[in-house]
């Protein structure tokens, strides 16, 4: 048990047992809110905080920290109390700022261009872990210009396949969006699975204002058997009928990532073929322009070409926009971060 992953009858109870008059239990519940430690937890005893700091936090500390002087994106690499390291952004748009959390350490979905899943997966994130980043972001980067908060939208989009950590993320999604907690509107929340289909049809009932994002990068089984081994599972037309699912249960459209990769998936015929695929479905297309991972030896394309390829599927009347860069001066795709770091350190 640690602090960051109890629920309110739990903290009750913690505090109970160690002594603590009811009351205390809603003013430690009104700080752990906030990520903060039992030893600044200012308006309680020093002996009952040294006690509780007996109690593992179960949070997350800032490691590293990166700022790009074009944007404004701050990378932050958080380090865990088992000593891992994970990665979180906080990217900054007119109409907000947006948070990119990890969910696992590492990956098990083998996806060829992605450096998150070259070592696998380490182990899942933490409800409490997951809080803590959003915690320690806001404290670092208090907000500006008189709003009472910094973060007003979430992407769980770093490293980790979120459904692949089903319980905690659910979890996590349930005490962000609690009045009693951050209060993050689920309509400003948005996840990204790479299509593991039965976790996709329990999340729509489980979560179903949350933007579901899904990670499609191919029109057809052929390309998409290449580059994610998720697809020998989970088959395109399997994927599409669960995200018509989501976008009939919703009312919402689904947003499929396409990660531009040169020579696999990129020519005017794939995106004829994709448009074929997406006809009719409420849906958009997110364009990504690959961010080549060393290790992996997939090419890259310029953002012009990324644009023609958004043209074509917007002339086949598909939704569809390239992603905005953000931070290119600061490191790259999923999990570039960490990696280099950890090269670093254990050179
Ligand atoms: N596991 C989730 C979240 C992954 S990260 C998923 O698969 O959707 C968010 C997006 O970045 C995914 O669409 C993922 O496929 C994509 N991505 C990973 N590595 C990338 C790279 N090197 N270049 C471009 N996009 C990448």
């Amino acid at each position: 048990m640690n602090w960051m992953d109890m629920t309110q009858p739990e903290i009750a109870e913690t505090m109970r047992s160690l002594g603590a008059p009811a009351f205390r239990a809603k003013q430690v519940a009104e700080w752990l809110k906030k990520g903060v430690r039992p030893a600044d937890m200012s308006n309680l005893p020093k002996d009952l905080r040294s006690k509780m700091e007996e109690i593992p936090f179960g949070g997350a500390t800032i490691f590293r920290k990166y700022v790009s002087s074009r944007d404004g994106t701050v990378k932050y690499l958080f380090a865990l109390e088992d000593d891992n390291i994970v990665e979180g952004v906080l990217m900054r748009y007119s109409y907000g700022n947006t948070v990119c959390l990890s969910t696992q350490i590492g990956c098990n979905m083998g996806c060829k261009f992605c450096a998150s899943t070259l070592n696998g997966c380490v182990r899942n994130l933490r409800p409490g872990e997951m809080l803590s980043f959003l915690c320690e972001i806001e404290r670092d980067e208090p907000p500006q210009d008189g709003k009472n908060r910094t973060v007003t939208n979430i992407v769980l989009m770093g490293s980790g396949e979120p459904l692949d950590n089903y319980e905690n993320v659910v979890m996590f999604l349930k005490r962000v969006t609690s009045p009693d907690g951050p209060n993050i509107s689920a309509r400003n929340i948005s996840i990204s699975t790479c299509g593991i289909v039965p976790k996709i049809y329990r999340f729509i009932e489980d979560a179903p204002h949350v933007t579901l994002s899904i990670s499609l990068h191919a029109h057809s089984d052929e390309i998409r058997d290449t580059i994610m081994p998720v697809n020998k599972a989970y088959r395109i037309a399997e994927v599409l009928e669960a995200a018509k699912a989501y976008a009939d249960r919703t009312g919402r459209r689904v947003v499929f990532e396409y990660a531009l990769i040169g020579g696999t998936n990129d020519s005017h015929a794939d995106a004829i073929a994709l448009a074929r695929r997406l006809k009719g479905m409420l849906c958009h297309v997110n364009l990504i322009p690959l961010n080549p991972v060393e290790e992996r030896g997939l090419k890259g394309v310029s953002r012009e070409h990324a644009y023609k390829f958004c043209d074509w599927l917007t002339k086949e009347h598909v939704s569809a926009t390239v992603r905005r860069e953000m931070g290119t001066d600061i490191d790259g795709a999923c999990g570039q971060l960490r990696r280099r770091v950890l090269h670093e350190i254990n050179g």
